[in-house]
């Protein structure tokens, strides 16, 4: 029979996807770079290292997405605060 063949081909594509969509549940537990990297003062004048930090829209990425803990955040965001004033980063993507 031919029919159960195309059966089996069309059961097949529901569990791959069924498998990617849970993966995305499962995120690896981000750990704080800079915490890893044993940074302790954030230098606004470390342009490369804060832009990493910031994507297209010129927005601080926020911890949620980044992983970086709370102290070191805060260190971050008034790094890129200074970094701005200097024009070294960024306000707004053009
Ligand atoms: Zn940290």
């Amino acid at each position: 029979m031919t029919n159960g063949k195309a059966k089996s081909a069309a059961r097949r594509s529901p569990a791959r996807a069924d498998r990617g969509g849970r993966r995305s549940l499962f995120r690896r537990r981000k750990v704080c770079k800079f915490c890893a990297d044993k940074i302790d003062d954030i230098n606004y004048k470390d342009v490369k290292l804060l832009s990493a930090f910031i994507p297209e829209r010129a927005k601080i990425l926020p911890r949620r997405i980044s992983g970086t803990c709370a102290t070191h955040q805060r260190k971050l965001r008034l790094a890129i605060m200074r970094a701005r004033i200097l024009a070294l980063l960024p306000y707004i993507a053009d």
